[in-house]
Formats: structure tokens, sequence, C-alpha cells
């Protein structure tokens, strides 16, 4: 995934947004892994907690290891067997995957957001120019930079 350098509002540092921290919509900002610890009260960014990669690999290993025996070491051929294997394995696999799965989705908002934020901040003086202003000189009501009746200067929208 393409990077999204942004700096932290409390420490300053650059970081990737895809890989961590946390977007704070109402503040317009972000705020780094460190500083999202420190902070308290300031988690309405992401709540998807990183997920520890141990404790993901270890609910795939056994997933995986129940889900293999109920259907290969399944000895002469039983059918709860099958299920509770199955079921148990399947279930851990799905336990280790969704934390990773939301995780990523809540960081992909998080960078859509913070990309949304900044083409807006962006697109704004354009709009400004847009928008129709009184000119001073002349009472004409015109757009962009200059009136087009006198050539004054139009006033900030
Ligand atoms: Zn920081
Ligand atoms: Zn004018």
């Amino acid at each position: 995934m393409e990077k999204t350098i942004v700096k932290c509002e409390s420490c300053g540092r650059p970081f990737d947004l895809g890989r961590e921290g946390i977007f704070l919509p109402a503040a317009g900002g972000c705020l780094c892994r460190a500083c999202e610890r420190t902070r308290s009260g300031s988690r309405r960014g992401l709540s998807a907690p990183r997920p520890l990669w141990a404790g993901t690999a270890a609910k795939l290993f056994f997933g995986v290891l129940f889900a293999y025996i109920g259907v290969f070491e399944n000895r002469p051929w039983d059918w709860t067997f099958l299920l509770v294997g199955l079921g148990i394995g399947l279930g851990l696999i799905a336990w280790g995957i969704e934390p990773v799965r939301r995780y990523r989705r809540e960081r992909q908002a998080a960078v859509a957001a913070v990309r949304t934020a900044a083409a807006e901040k962006k697109a704004e003086p354009l709009r400004r120019l847009r928008r129709p202003r009184v000119c001073a000189a002349c009472g004409a009501t015109g757009t962009g930079e200059i009136c087009e009746y006198c050539g004054t200067r139009l006033p900030e929208a």
C-alpha cells in the first residue's frame, strides 16, 4: 500500500498512518502510536487495537490443527468427531482473522479520511474564488480574483 505520511499533532514526529497511529476527525489531525497511548480520551479515531502477532499465529495454528485432525485423523470415521474438530478449528481461525481484518479496515478508513481532508483543503482556495462577492468599488457582484467591470480586487470570501 502507498505510504500516507502524516505529522503527529502532539510530538511532531512524521509517521505512516497506513501502519500506525490514529486519525482524529474532530481535530483534523493525527496522533502517532506513542502519543495515542499517553493521551487518554483521544481515542475517537481508531477503535481496533493492533492485533498481537503471536496471538493471531497461535489461533491460526491451533485452528488448522483441529480442522486437520477432525478431517484426516478421523478413524474410525465419526461425524461428531468431524463436526467438533471442524467447528473448533474454523472457529479458532475466524477468531484469529477477525481482529486483523477489523484493524486493516479501520486503518484504511483513517487513511481515506486523511486523504479526503487533504483534498478538501487543497480545493478550498479555488472554492473561495468561485464564491460570488460584491465589489467594494462599483458594487457589482463577481467571482474570481478581480472585478470584471472595474478591475478592482474583490474582497476575500
Ligand atoms: Zn506523537
Ligand atoms: Zn467593480
